[in-house]
């Protein structure tokens, strides 16, 4: 897979930068030379998220470490890859740590996609992520919780959003303008028609009234950016945009 844009915010602790491909996004934030990576796409991706670093000025050998939204193979699958490659330490929700590590699955499979699975949508969302390893039960051996403090490059601020998954987390960055949203608020999806802040197919989520509670709980933000898991950059108020995506 290569292919991908690039959107930028700048802020006193540096750049997050958000990459965007048609399947799914990851962020990386860098200050001075030091990275961090959230998210690191499907399995397939690696080689691409090494390209993205390239392309903003950076090496992936300065990744100080790296952070997860959530468990789920479009996101852990290339950063498990690229973890072995280059050996940082992977971050997350406390409550997410046993779901990377693959000690259990929270994850849609073949009984929550065939009733949907007829849609024109979702057999080309099949078509373009089973090569890139959407079948993969790869997980993080060493995932490990928020350390305290946490402290990364871009200065990263964990905030809580269960739902998606148990133990799903979003991140304040660029001095909390932005908000890395993960899969808890989208923009938009291979399978979804709806275009701009949305929730995610019901399909996806583990839990749909705690995802819900999670996207009210964004509404008291005041981040001017989302940088979601799905969809492009979202530039305006992030609680305008929950609003939103609860009225959907
Ligand atoms: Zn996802």
């Amino acid at each position: 897979m290569s292919g991908f844009t690039i959107e930028r915010v700048d802020g006193d602790a540096g750049t997050a930068y958000l990459v965007g491909t048609g399947p799914v996004n990851w962020v990386v934030l860098q200050e001075g030379s030091d990275l961090t990576l959230i998210d690191g796409g499907y399995p397939g991706q690696a080689d691409a998220v090494v390209e993205s670093i390239r392309a903003i000025g950076a090496r992936p050998e300065d990744i100080r470490g790296a952070l997860l939204t959530h468990a789920h193979v479009d996101h852990l699958g290339g950063l498990a890859k690229l973890q072995k490659r280059y050996g940082f330490d992977v971050f997350m929700d406390p409550v997410e740590v046993a779901h990377a590590r693959r000690e259990y699955l929270q994850q849609a499979d073949v009984r929550d996609i065939a009733p949907i699975a007829y849609r024109p949508r979702v057999l080309r969302w099949l078509a373009t992520v089973t090569p890139l390893g959407v079948l993969s039960r790869t997980g993080l051996p060493d995932a490990q919780p928020f350390p305290e403090p946490l402290d990364l490059p871009g200065r990263p601020k964990p905030v809580a959003a269960h739902g998606h998954t148990d133990g799903h987390s979003a991140y304040l960055v660029a001095d909390e303008q932005v908000l890395v949203s993960g899969d808890a608020l989208v923009s938009g999806h291979p399978i979804s028609a709806i275009a701009g802040p949305q929730c995610i197919a019901d399909a996806f989520q583990h839990d749909v009234d705690e995802a819900r509670r999670t996207v009210g709980d964004f509404t008291r933000l005041d981040a001017t950016v989302l940088y979601p898991g799905h969809g492009p950059v979202h530039r305006g108020s992030v609680a305008d945009a929950a609003r939103r995506a609860l009225d959907i």
